[in-house]
């Protein structure tokens, strides 16, 4: 369900509520960090190795003396600025960590597959809560519903509504 509220109606609730919206508008919405600093030529990138080629950033070998750079996911790594946040809480939590980092990691090495730019960066443990931050706004769905479909619980995924970010927030 859609549910918007005019920007000049009260706040209700938790402040940030207001700056999520539960689904993607537009799938094409712009990364900051796929624009900025657009590249022209083959590049590889220093900290992990993606190399960019026809437009796009790929695992591969690297032609020799390519140019050395750093691809988004590793900027937003350096700059400690996450795209994407799951929270896993709830009493459940304390007792299944290892099962629940196991499905994050899972999906993580598939999405990275398709697309290396999809990323776990960080990954905090307190006793009942589990986040972990992502390069972008794609994996974090992801992992929630691995999560739910492996224990089911409570899923819930707040895309920004103007800035390039998710939240997806588990509960059991
Ligand atoms: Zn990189």
């Amino acid at each position: 369900m859609t549910r918007r509220t005019p920007s000049t109606a009260p706040q209700t609730g938790a402040g940030q509520a207001g700056r999520y919206r539960d689904r993607i508008f537009d799938d094409q919405r712009h990364d900051p960090y796929q624009t900025k600093g657009k590249v022209a030529g083959p590049l590889r990138c220093g900290d992990c190795g993606v190399v960019y080629a026809n437009g796009r950033w790929q695992r591969g070998s690297a032609p020799e003396g390519i140019a050395s750079g750093l691809c988004p996911a590793c900027r937003r790594i350096r700059d400690k600025l996450p795209a994407g946040l799951v929270i896993l809480d709830g009493p459940f939590v304390p007792a299944h960590r290892e099962e629940l980092l196991r499905i994050a990691r899972n999906e993580a090495g598939h999405e990275e597959s398709e697309h290396p730019l999809h990323r776990i960066m960080r990954i905090d443990e307190r006793d009942e809560a589990v986040t972990i931050a992502t390069t972008d706004i794609h994996l974090p769905q992801r992992i929630g519903e691995a999560v739910k479909r492996a224990c089911r619980g409570e899923l819930e995924v707040r895309y920004g509504s103007d800035e390039y970010s998710v939240r997806v927030h588990w509960r059991r």
